[in-house]
């Protein structure tokens, strides 16, 4: 059985510190005790972490050995900028789901003010992202890069399998897509990249862009679906098929 890990609010050489609620939950619902050990993501590692002092909003750890590997997943969403309360609920989703980074991407259809505002807003996602890693019990933090144009995102990595969600996609579903990719990966996790465009869709010309840059466009399915539940979805069938 995995024990619950804890994410670090402040990690210093080897001491580690949870501030505010979790701290709460561990000292007054859990009882810590000095010299308890808990497992603390560091965002590098996880550790076996000894209580070194509690208190209700502040618990200190030592670090010592690290007790997993990362278990990361190599997902990462390419996420077109769309209506930010949408964008947030993707954000959180992709998250659970175990997507290592979102590379938010200015496409055409994005709309102007949201593109406009997108730099600003990534702070708040990079909040949602902590909260979100945190909930989900993820020994990581999601990384939310910063905002970006499509045609920088789609020349990035070229070494990962990449894959762009488009609707009208009729012959390869990004299931097959995936199972190819984990096929020819052998024992390794392969690097996916997966795009998923904004309300509007891709324009013709950024579907090209992708095709020159060797992106396989993937279907989830005949129907159409909203950005958001789209970017889910996507992010469901690969933690089916990968973890
Ligand atoms: N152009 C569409 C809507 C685009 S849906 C329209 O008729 O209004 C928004 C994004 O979700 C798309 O760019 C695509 O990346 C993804 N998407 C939606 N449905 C999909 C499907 N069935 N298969 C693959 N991707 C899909």
């Amino acid at each position: 059985m995995t024990r619950r890990r804890w994410i670090a609010d402040e990690v210093s050489g080897d001491r580690a510190v949870l501030l505010g609620e979790h701290a709460d939950h561990l000292a007054r619902v859990l009882r810590a005790r000095i010299g308890q050990e808990f497992d603390i993501a560091t965002g590098a590692a996880v550790c076996r972490g000894r209580i070194t002092s509690v208190t209700n909003n502040r618990v200190e750890f030592e670090l010592g050995e690290e007790v997993s590997g990362a278990g990361l997943s190599e997902i990462i969403l390419v996420l077109a900028i769309f209506k930010f309360d949408r964008m947030e609920w993707a954000i959180e989703k992709a998250t659970e789901l175990g997507a290592e980074r979102i590379v938010p991407v200015i496409a055409r259809r994005s709309e102007k003010h949201l593109a406009q505002a997108a730099a600003s807003r990534a702070e708040r996602w990079r909040r949602v992202a902590l909260e979100a890693s945190k909930q989900a019990r993820r020994s990581d933090v999601l990384q939310i890069e910063k905002p970006v144009a499509l045609k920088v995102a789609v020349k990035d990595h070229p070494e990962a399998v990449r894959l762009v969600l488009a609707e009208q996609e009729r012959s390869t579903t990004l299931h097959h897509a995936l199972q190819e990719a984990l096929d020819a990966a052998g024992d390794e996790t392969p690097a996916i990249r997966m795009a998923a465009g904004p309300e509007g869709g891709w324009t013709a010309e950024e579907e090209a862009l992708f095709d020159s840059e060797n992106w396989k466009p993937v279907s989830l399915g005949p129907r159409i679906l909203r950005a958001e539940t789209a970017a889910i979805t996507a992010m469901a069938v690969a933690a089916a098929l990968m973890e």
